[in-house]
């Protein structure tokens, strides 16, 4: 309650210092008068789980937001004395929380879901993914690709995430029409790719792609995403780094993720994968470090004083038989760990609720100590965490005043909701994304009571399936 009477102070003191809007009424105005102030929209829910610092969960309460950014937090009976709404989301058997961040995704790859199953990773690129990519792959694949990804990650209540593929002007056009926040990567790999010949003309167009959308629309981050070191040389990787600090981005980058990349690191560069990236200083900036199954205990101490934000991707890592990322271990360093999903050919879905749950079970077993990573720790890793770890902290991942509203609605109808003990054990070990019910970005509804509202979702899977089959006849033709 500390932290809510805290909420409403800072509200009034943030309302105070918009100058050009008439002041807000005070609480005594407020009881005096009976008027409220008009706002844009009210989200209620019989549970706020916030996520802020403090942890606060608040029985029958609201979110308040005007112009995209959240004004209160509270008791629902404390926000509708203090506000009217243009539009309200009503919360009877609903939680309501931040929306989930996908910190490892490669969107368009949705259309390549089942291409190639149980293979093990480099068989599974070499000889599977990147021809097919270099076959297939072109601006028509990556928006249609990635509309499809935006469309099952709206439905599964994630409202950022991070992504690494090619054609990235046309991700950043599908995240920006379906309302999405993004942090999108230009793919820097040095092998002719679908949008570039090798690494410095990826750079070259990469520096371009930023140029066009830095700035541009504040829910889309350009980025460069250099692939690995083990499709990259340290003078590229250098390279990259250094064209990102000019262009002033952050680098979302795979980093150690397999035994392979492992042993090749050792007898390439004669040290492991974050040795190396410390090696050149590549780490000296901002950087997402996708996977790190991996890592030394020196390593884990580098990420940590460098603050890598490392993204476990538990269902691919588990698929890909990569290994399992020693997470508790990163964490208890001060590592920032979030969650990601990886493409939806080596998951094949981009369903955060079961990266949480996998994430908590694998670390379990893994320890053989039931005790070692807490539903609460997962669903921070999910939000708050997940924020953290991909640099948006301070705009996104927790219900707090002055951050942009990103929030969800999540039904507790279903059957397996019954009985509620503890609304936290239930988001991180019950839900899936089939139980959300509402999702806002930035102020805006995306999906209500499963309507999208900014997808046209039937004309996605008939362009779909139509690509599908065109592949499905291709690689058919090919394999005769
Ligand atoms: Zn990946």
């Amino acid at each position: 309650m500390k932290t809510i009477k805290h909420c409403f102070i800072w509200i009034f003191l943030l309302i105070g210092l918009q100058a050009c809007e008439p002041p807000a009424a005070t609480d005594d105005e407020h009881a005096a008068t009976g008027q409220r102030d008009q706002i844009d929209l009210i989200i209620s829910g019989d549970t706020i789980v916030t996520m802020d610092a403090a942890r606060t969960v608040i029985e029958d309460g609201a979110v308040a937001v005007d112009d995209g950014v959240i004004v209160a937090v509270g008791t629902a009976a404390e926000i509708t004395a203090k506000y009217s709404a243009k539009q309200t989301l009503t919360g009877e058997n609903r939680v309501v929380m931040p929306g989930l961040v996908n910190g490892h995704s490669h969107a368009a790859m949705t259309l390549l879901r089942g291409v190639a199953d149980d293979l093990a990773l480099m068989d599974w690129l070499n000889n599977y993914i990147f021809p097919a990519e270099v076959e297939f792959v072109d601006a028509e694949f990556v928006r249609i690709g990635t509309e499809l990804a935006c469309w099952e990650m709206i439905r599964g209540g994630t409202t950022t995430f991070v992504d690494m593929y090619y054609f990235p002007d046309t991700v950043a056009e599908v995240v920006d029409s379906c309302g999405m926040r993004a942090l999108i990567s230009a793919t820097i790999i040095d092998q002719r790719s679908p949008d570039a010949e090798n690494a410095a003309d990826s750079i070259d167009k990469g520096l371009d792609f930023i140029s066009r959308w830095k700035g541009r629309n504040s829910r889309i981050m350009p980025i460069f995403g250099p692939h690995a070191n083990y499709t990259l040389n340290a003078e590229q990787l250098a390279a990259t780094r250094a064209a990102a600090d000019d262009a002033g981005v952050p680098i979302s980058i795979h980093m150690s993720e397999s035994p392979f990349e492992l042993e090749y690191s050792k007898q390439t560069f004669g040290m492991t994968s974050i040795e190396l990236f410390e090696s050149i200083g590549f780490l000296d900036g901002p950087t997402i470090g996708a996977h790190v199954v991996w890592p030394t205990e020196k390593e884990i101490g580098i990420l940590a004083e460098r603050r890598v934000g490392v993204i476990h991707n538990p269902s691919s890592n588990m698929k890909l038989a990569s290994g399992i990322s020693p997470v508790t271990d990163m964490l208890n360093a001060g590592v920032l760990v979030g969650l990601g999903t990886d493409g939806a050919a080596s998951n094949n879905d981009l369903d955060m609720w079961e990266e949480m749950r996998l994430a908590a079970f694998l670390q379990k077993v893994h320890k053989m100590d039931p005790e070692v990573l807490s539903a609460s720790t997962v669903l921070r890793m999910a939000t708050s965490g997940g924020a953290e770890a991909v640099g948006l902290g301070d705009k996104v991942g927790s219900l707090a005043v002055g951050m942009r509203a990103d929030v969800i609605q999540v039904s507790f109808d279903d059957v397996h909701f019954v009985p509620t003990f503890d609304v936290i054990s239930h988001l991180v070990y019950v839900a899936d994304e089939q139980d959300v019910a509402s999702v806002t970005v930035d102020g805006k509804l995306l999906m209500r009571d499963g309507d999208f509202l900014t997808i046209d979702t039937g004309r996605v899977t008939r362009e779909a399936v139509d690509l599908a089959g065109r592949i499905q006849a291709a690689l058919a033709e090919r394999n005769q």
